[in-house]
């Protein structure tokens, strides 16, 4: 079967036709879903694939329930992710090219002017498009755009006006992630893998040298200064004497580094790290003279190289003291459960050897939980310090420490002990990338800068955050469990940088010298496509789209008639704007990966939540899960990137949405296997095949209850599958359509030697079902089976159901069971001969008694009372519902009308009596036996 020949004439014939092109019908409801746009700077794969075709069946099942439905794309230019694709190209960078060469079979001749970062992303974003149209997606392209475009610019400048007004955004001193090369904040889409830096803060604490130079030790447990027995240096390793905000002090060159984007730096000294090994230094807080030891552990690119040694507390510093067999240990936090000493403890509990072993990791993550959830501060810590001070200012700083640190919860005496340090000039902080190496896309490591004058986006207000909670708890999230997800990034969130020195995008409107980065001008961009359509069908000019102009349309103030002659617009044309958009927001549902939830989708929430009132915030997220190739995960380095177009070359749009949809329910990962896809490219040309040759063959009229079974179970398999589109399990719905439905009208055939008329009604309402899975198939068997003209456009459909004949199929599978079990016990069999007791009133008490004795009382003779309970206890809940949805149930004529069925199933003769049918023979004592639902069989 040519799947791409079917599926490019109905592509060009729903073009033709603008089939999904839709605009605003007042009194009829819409339904308005969006996909996160992707980045031009290649072409989409198959992970894209996946989250737009989620979007796509839920677009095209809503069209059948009868809404009009919007499903728009746009791309994004914007930052730094398509720039420094392009510089690299520029520079000749070999790989890059080969990638492009390799996913996308980018021709040579395009590839040299890929260097144009406006180019390559016109490129890509043509070729996506492609791709796109290639699988069938119900995409209305009449109001694509992209972030460049001037229109959508000054639609940037009124949103940030909006949140500038708001007093969102914030200038100030923040630390942001950096690019040393590029001199500028970098987020999760400028770093390689779209990695989001952490930077987490250490506390500096300054031991003074007797050589003068201060010491600063880095560490996140401040409170153990209190213990300190030594310092710790890296012998081998590089470090440097560096003036620090004028004080002279001794780091690693690589914190010198670092430090310079938070401080003064000037480096007057650089040597290895053994020079400094022997010296003494004096703990600032205790007053001890203590030594600085040589440890090989002390990781230069971690804090600042020096470590403060407490070997009572940290198992590393322990096992390092053993092996040097210098153990001193000062205690200073008692922790229920644990002794005086807790690291010495736990290293010889674990019996761990030296200071190489893998276990201390384990061991210090035990000592480190305990101390700080459940430790408190010892009492005497407060007559241990101060020893260095002359009265009074020794028995002041005694006091402080018995006041606020002695016998305190460890976590209560960090945070002040850490203050009062940095208070007194004997600590400060410095910031550090915690989930480092994070690399700038132009590989370059990236660092904490502290930046004073920027611009940030305070996601950090407390206001903000209660409304944009008030928004999420308001919403539908699928999966559920991706909840408490969104709520840990509403509060985690602080101050944002929003802007960046380079890349494409909308330059801030009061400081142009900065670009609105990427992550921050993709908030509430579903709001610009409700309206770009009509802006241009007006033929408004990018200047006359001002902020009087976006407040009218987005937010319905001011007067229609005012803004118009300020802007120099037709008032009916503005209007008709504020219509538009009136019509079709909010938004009912957003699509993305679950990689974007830290991010962008929190993002979306928090500015619909500051900009748009109540009314207009969305109302639903779809996070997917990601896309594995053959069991790996994509990489550009692998070359495994399956380019979504060219899937679809290789299985045909048909196959590949099939797979896609059924391979994985949408919260799981989903491995994509080109095996899967070509056994499901088979299934669907059998689909086609069964349906077209059904429909060729059903020569006759009539409704038995073959076809009265079909319709019933197509009904309700179909009822099944729109459930579980409205809760959004896509595959759970494919497989009801796809491939229950395919097993129902197999055993139809079965039933009948020649197929009814009657049956093509079912066909076609197959058809629509599948249509938003396989369109192009559901629309060749649409137009084979006389319909016009689009099965897209078809209602959903609404089959009669009757249970009767349901319950009667269900009925006569079990007994087809039942009889080949008895069948084992006597092979030669050649006829079965079946009773039945047609009393079907018995078997509905008995599905309702809780008891024998309520079957008895609900007038079922007390002799088969109790085998009757046992045989609907034994049911399961479907049949059980079956039963009591049924009123009227003759057991004798729907057996009989299944006689050639069963006779066929069980390769018997069969025959049929009522059980009280005193003419009748009682072979066997099975006519007496006979149940209602449990006929009597007797084999011969
Ligand atoms: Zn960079």
């Amino acid at each position: 079967m040519d799947f791409r020949q079917i599926e490019e004439k109905w592509q060009r014939r729903w073009a033709e036709a603008r089939v999904f092109e839709p605009s605003p019908e007042p009194g009829r409801p819409k339904f308005f879903i969006t996909a996160a746009y992707p980045y031009p700077n290649g072409a989409i794969h198959i992970g894209h694939g996946r989250t737009y075709l989620i979007a796509d069946i839920m677009a095209r099942y809503h069209r059948h329930k009868g809404y009009n439905v919007l499903f728009p794309m746009g791309f994004h230019y914007t930052g730094t992710p398509i720039l420094t694709v392009a510089e690299s190209i520029a520079a000749g960078d070999v790989h890059a090219m080969e990638d492009f060469k390799a996913i996308y079979d980018v021709p040579e001749e395009e590839l040299r002017k890929m260097g144009d970062p406006l180019y390559l992303a016109n490129y890509f974003r043509e070729l996506s498009k492609q791709y796109m149209k290639k699988i069938g997606f119900s995409i209305d392209w009449t109001r694509e755009f992209t972030t460049i475009d001037p229109e959508y610019q000054q639609f940037i400048r009124w949103q940030f006006k909006k949140l500038y007004d708001k007093g969102l955004l914030v200038k100030g001193r923040h630390p942001v992630g950096w690019c040393p090369k590029h001199q500028m904040p970098v987020g999760a889409h400028d770093t390689k893998d779209d990695k989001e830096p952490d930077i987490g803060e250490w506390a500096l604490i300054y031991f003074e040298g007797e050589d003068g130079l201060i010491y600063p030790t880095a560490t996140l447990r401040p409170e153990t200064v209190l213990g300190v027995t030594n310092l710790w240096i890296n012998p081998e390793g590089d470090y440097a004497v560096a003036e620090v905000d004028g004080r002279k002090m001794v780091l690693s060159l690589d914190a010198a580094f670092k430090l310079s984007f938070q401080r003064k730096v000037k480096t007057v000294e650089r040597t290895k790290g053994s020079s400094f090994v022997g010296r003494r230094v004096r703990n600032p807080v205790t007053g001890e003279l203590v030594p600085i030891y040589p440890a090989p552990f002390v990781d230069v690119k971690t804090g600042t190289g020096v470590v403060m040694s407490v070997p009572a507390h940290a198992p590393y510093d322990y096992a390092a003291l053993r092996d040097l067999g210098e153990v001193k240990l000062i205690p200073l936090i008692s922790v229920e459960g644990y002794g005086e000493y807790p690291a010495k403890e736990v290293v010889e509990r674990m019996g761990i050897r030296d200071q190489r072993d893998a276990r201390l990791e384990d061991a210090t993550k035990e000592v480190y939980m305990a101390e700080f959830s459940r430790g408190y501060m010892r009492q005497d810590v407060a007559e241990r310090v101060g020893l260095h001070l002359p009265e009074p200012a020794r028995s002041l700083l005694r006091g402080f420490f018995a006041a606020f640190i002695a016998g305190r919860p460890v976590r209560e005496a960090r945070d002040r002990i850490r203050a009062w340090m940095e208070a007194a000039g004997i600590g400060g902080g410095m910031y550090e990338i915690m989930n480092k190496p994070v690399y700038c896309r132009c590989g370059t490591e990236i660092v904490v800068k502290v930046l004073e004058d920027q611009w940030f986006l305070n996601y950090g207000d407390p206001n903000w955050k209660r409304a944009t909670k008030e928004l999420l708890a308001s919403m539908r999230i699928v999966p559920d469990e991706a909840r408490p997800q969104f709520e840990a990034t509403i509060d985690w969130l602080d101050k944002r940088a929003c802007a960046r020195t380079r890349g494409l995008g909308t330059p801030l409107p009061w400081d142009p010298t900065w670009i609105i980065e990427s992550l921050s001008d993709s908030t509430i961009y579903m709001a610009y496509y409700t309206v770009i359509r009509r802006i241009r069908e007006l033929g408004l000019k990018p200047e006359q789209l001002t902020e009087a102009f976006w407040d009218y349309v987005f937010l319905g103030r001011g007067d229609a008639a005012e803004v118009a002659r300020a802007i120099g617009a037709d008032e009916k044309a503005l209007r008709a704007v504020r219509e538009e958009f009136s019509y079709w927001y909010p938004l009912d549902l957003r699509n993305s990966g679950k990689d974007l939830i830290p991010n962008h989708l929190t993002f979306f929430l928090f500015n619909h939540a500051a900009i748009f009132p109540r009314e207009l915030w969305p109302r639903g997220i779809v996070a997917n899960g990601w896309v594995l190739v053959e069991g790996e995960k994509m990489s550009k380095s692998k070359r495994n990137v399956l380019a979504l177009g060219k899937a679809v070359d290789q299985f045909g749009a048909d196959p590949l949405r099939a797979t896609l949809a059924t391979s994985a329910e949408v919260d799981q990962d989903l491995d994509f296997r080109s095996s899967a896809a070509r056994s499901v490219a088979k299934h669907l040309e059998d689909i086609y095949n069964l349906v077209v040759s059904t429909a060729e063959r059903a020569a006759r009229d009539g409704e038995g209850l073959p076809e009265m079974w079909l319709r019933s179970e197509a009904a309700s398999l179909m009822e099944k599958a729109a459930r579980a589109l409205d809760q959004v399990s896509v595959r759970q719905a494919a497989v009801y359509v796809l491939y229950d439905m395919r097993r129902a009208l197999e055993r139809y055939l079965e039933m009948v030697d020649v197929p009814s008329r009657a049956v093509l009604e079912v066909l076609k309402a197959w058809a629509v079902a599948m249509e938003p899975f396989v369109p192009h198939l559901a629309e060749e068997l649409w137009e084979r089976l006389g319909e016009r003209p689009f099965a897209a456009k078809a209602p959903w459909p609404r089959l009669a159901v009757d249970r009767r004949t349901l319950l009667a199929v269900r009925y006569a599978d079990r007994l087809v069971e039942d009889i080949a079990g008895l069948r084992e016990l006597r092979k030669d069999a050649k006829r079965a001969v079946i009773y039945v007791n047609n009393n079907f009133a018995w078997i509905k008490a008995a599905v309702k008694a809780r008891d024998v004795r309520e079957l008895i009382s609900a007038g079922v003779p007390g002799e088969v009372a109790k085998r009757l309970f046992d045989v609907a206890r034994q049911m399961d809940d479907d049949l059980k519902a079956l039963i009591e949805e049924v009123e009227d149930f003759d057991e004798y004529s729907a057996l009989a009308e299944l006689k050639t069925f069963l006779s066929r199933e069980l390769g018997m003769e069969v025959d049929i009596y009522r059980a009280d049918d005193g003419k009748a023979p009682d072979l066997g004592g099975k006519r007496r036996a006979a149940l209602p639902l449990r006929a009597g069989v007797y084999l011969e």
